[in-house]
């Protein structure tokens, strides 16, 4: 690491203070700057980390790989205080940046209590040192429309110098796709943790983190997620975490964002599936694809391809029907997983979904008494029941059977009936169609072998997996 670039600015400065602010850029920077410090909590911060940070940073800037086409190009556009300005490029040096970043903390003690505050933070006014458009805070807009801003500050946003001093240090923390990716959590440890990788590889390379070679932010984070489920093995880390990816591209041609929120009980989910059965949970991704990936493949395809399962979680639909391969009749994790699934993202309570399995099991009772090619005609019938007549058709055709093989009791009395045809129908992801995903998925649980077995010489139909693409957010990029 360089000696100190400005030897003299830790010695008369008094203590900084530093926040989080629930901004994505701001905390970013924070984030950045705590990963850098070896620190966990903003109030741990000394002057002396304050230094190693803007000399540490200052250094990366003011190399042309960092500076052209990272923070220019896609962060700051011309911004005058990490230099990138292509004007700026003779006058550039680690010293010279060092220098900008410690005078936006001088700015920092200016503390007018009448002026109006931050609306980042709340706590300080606005930096008035030079206009706040997106060469100092990205996203901002040009400054070319003054009364862009609700304040109607023509300086540009009402951002104090904390704030604005803060975000320099978020493309440490930030990883380069074809945009840039910010991970935001909330409690703050979680914007850490998912920031971690990015400042290691920054520090390992001197480059912007590449994101291992991801290349669609939604895997990238489904990714980070198991991996950092697996390491810390600690129930209830994402008990009531919130995650949101900020995927945008700054630069002059271009003000790019998307804001993609992952559920909290999409979190919850993953990570259970990933302590739980990664196996399992690993078969039920290779469906999200059209073709099924063998290992290696697999890899490649979670870095490079949009996943139906990771976008239909992400849109709150149903990943129902990714629970069990119908082309192989097989289930792809436990009826546990299905349960922990079916109760925490799509709501079902644990009485509606115990009576769905005893159905299941009562059709199971009954149909397995068949012959091989009977067994499979009546299944068949169920897979192939795309409107709700057939489905009613099908449980009539059991009840029969039950009939001519003597079982005693009915497959369902009146009530129960009603209620699966119709008790589940209000919404659209509790339909009669979730009925027939948790029922084939009994039916494939327990009858597999019998059913492969005759399936053998036959090409079965795929059903359940839909063969469209699946927007993730709007206007994303490949
Ligand atoms: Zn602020």
């Amino acid at each position: 690491m360089v000696s100190n670039l400005v030897e003299d600015h830790s010695k008369k400065e008094e203590q900084v203070e530093f926040y989080w602010t629930g901004h994505p850029f701001v905390d970013a920077g924070l984030a950045a700057i705590l990963l850098i410090a070896g620190k966990s909590k903003p109030e741990e911060l000394t002057d002396k980390d304050i230094e190693k940070v803007i000399n540490f940073a200052s250094e990366l800037y003011a190399t042309k790989e960092w500076s052209s086409s990272y923070i220019h190009g896609m962060i700051f556009p011309n911004s005058g205080i990490l230099m990138v300005n292509p004007s700026m490029s003779k006058k550039r040096s680690p010293k010279a940046i060092a220098e900008n970043l410690w005078s936006i903390l001088e700015e920092f003690k200016v503390n007018n209590k009448d002026s109006p505050k931050c609306v980042l933070c709340g706590r300080f006014p606005p930096y008035m040192k030079k206009e706040v458009y997106l060469s100092v805070f990205p996203l901002l807009g040009t400054g070319g429309v003054p009364n862009f801003f609700h304040s109607g500050n023509t300086r540009g946003a009402d951002i104090c110098a904390h704030c604005v001093f803060l975000v320099q240090f978020m493309p440490l923390s930030s990883y380069r796709l074809s945009r840039v990716l910010i991970i935001h959590a909330y409690p703050y440890e979680l914007t850490i943790e998912l920031s971690k990788g990015a400042v290691e590889d920054v520090k390992m390379s001197k480059l912007a983190s590449q994101a291992r070679g991801f290349r669609r932010p939604e895997n990238f984070l489904f990714h980070l997620v198991g991996e950092i489920t697996r390491k810390i093995e600690r129930d209830g880390f994402w008990e009531n975490a919130s995650v949101t990816l900020y995927y945008f591209i700054c630069n002059n041609q271009n003000q790019l964002l998307d804001v993609i929120h992952v559920p909290t009980p999409v979190l919850r989910f993953v990570a259970y599936v990933n302590h739980v059965d990664p196996v399992g949970w690993k078969r039920i991704v290779s469906m999200g694809w059209r073709e099924q990936p063998d290992e290696n493949k697999f890899e490649e395809l979670e870095r490079e391809r949009s996943n139906a399962v990771y976008s239909r979680l992400l849109n709150n639909e149903s990943i129902l029907s990714y629970f069990y391969n119908s082309k192989e009749r097989r289930v792809n994790a436990s009826w546990n997983l299905l349960a922990f699934y079916c109760k925490e993202v799509i709501g079902l309570d644990k009485e509606a979904l115990e009576f769905i399995k005893s159905v299941g099991d009562r059709i199971v009772e009954t149909v397995e008494r068949l012959q091989d090619h009977k067994l499979d005609d009546e299944i068949r019938s169920l897979e192939r029941a795309e409107k709700l007549y057939q489905f009613e058709a099908f449980f009539i055709r059991v009840e029969k059977l039950r009939q001519n093989l003597s079982i005693e009791n009915p497959l369902m009395s009146f009530d129960e009936f009603a209620r699966i045809l119709t008790a589940y129908g209000e919404d659209i992801n509790i339909s009669w169609r979730t009925v027939k995903n948790l029922l084939l998925f009994r039916i494939y649980e327990k009858l597999h072998d019998r059913l492969m077995k005759f399936a053998k010489s036959e090409k079965i139909e795929e059903l359940g997996v839909e063969e469209n693409e699946y927007a993730i957010y709007g206007g994303g990029v490949e």
